[in-house]
């Protein structure tokens, strides 16, 4: 199950190499597999995409924290996250508990979010070639359905957080927590590695710290943000990119090499 691309495949063995490759030499290193006769299903991929800042152009949870606290101490718990000296979850639930809105307000602000403009298209061709997208965030579940059916996305499976509204307040709770994990609220790798039976092709896109682990534990790795700089400073190889534009481009290559080679 070549990837084409094998300067971006993380395995057991070449996961310590060095290799942060540009677009362009990625699609000349593309061409040039191409030649071979190697078979290339993107059917054989599970994809699994990141949330905020990935799927939508803001980050959302920041700005509905930023929007309805009542006061400014959410941004000295953002400085302490921001310095890693605590993780997300008691980053979270710390700047939640000044946050005020009713459902209708959120509902209202969520209206403005927008997705990333190729995002329709990518998932038309997934979902054509078979591929249902998981969708795995560190925002609440309840907010990222809520976006996804606001935009007539309507049966994708997102794991996130969950909440529940008491009068005026969002109170979290944390179902995907991994004890052993100190920076995540939601250790998203759980879902990359539950399912080992499947011997498919992991491939995870994402921007941010809560993408870390996932992507050390994924085969091919999208990367902008800070989860690009992540993975070069751990050497880790990873596909630049800057909105699904690069990555619907890249997928409709594989699936083109696959049909030539089948
Ligand atoms: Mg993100
Ligand atoms: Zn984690």
């Amino acid at each position: 199950m070549p990837w084409p691309c094998t300067c971006s495949v993380s395995s057991p063995d070449n996961r310590s190499q060095p290799n942060p490759m540009p677009f362009v030499n990625r699609l000349h290193q593309l061409e040039t597999v191409l030649q071979s006769k190697s078979p290339i299903v993107l059917s054989n991929c599970r994809v699994f995409f990141d949330f905020d800042n990935t799927m939508t152009t803001s980050d959302v949870l920041d700005d509905v924290i930023r929007r309805f606290s009542i006061n400014d101490q959410w941004m000295a718990l953002e400085k302490a996250w921001d310095e890693e000296k605590i993780g997300t979850k008691e980053c979270l639930t710390g700047q939640l508990k000044n946050v005020r809105l009713s459902k209708s307000a959120l509902h209202k602000f969520l209206k403005r979010v927008e997705l990333d403009p190729h995002f329709h298209q990518l998932l038309t061709l997934l979902v054509r070639e078979g591929i249902k997208p998981v969708i795995l965030s560190d925002n609440f579940t309840y907010i990222v359905e809520w976006i996804l059916n606001y935009h007539g996305i309507k049966d994708l499976k997102v794991y996130g957080n969950t909440l529940r509204f008491y009068r005026d307040r969002i109170i979290p709770s944390f179902p995907y927590d991994n004890p052993f994990c100190l920076n995540c609220a939601h250790c998203k790798k759980i879902h990359l590695t539950k399912d080992k039976t499947e011997n498919k092709l992991i491939v995870y896109v994402g921007d941010g710290r809560s993408d870390f682990c996932p992507a050390k534990v994924s085969d091919v790795v999208f990367a902008k943000g800070s989860l690009l700089n992540f993975m070069h400073k751990e050497a880790l190889p990873c596909i630049p990119y800057k909105n699904f534009s690069d990555i619907h481009h890249y997928f409709q290559e594989v699936l083109t090499s696959g049909r030539k080679n089948n």
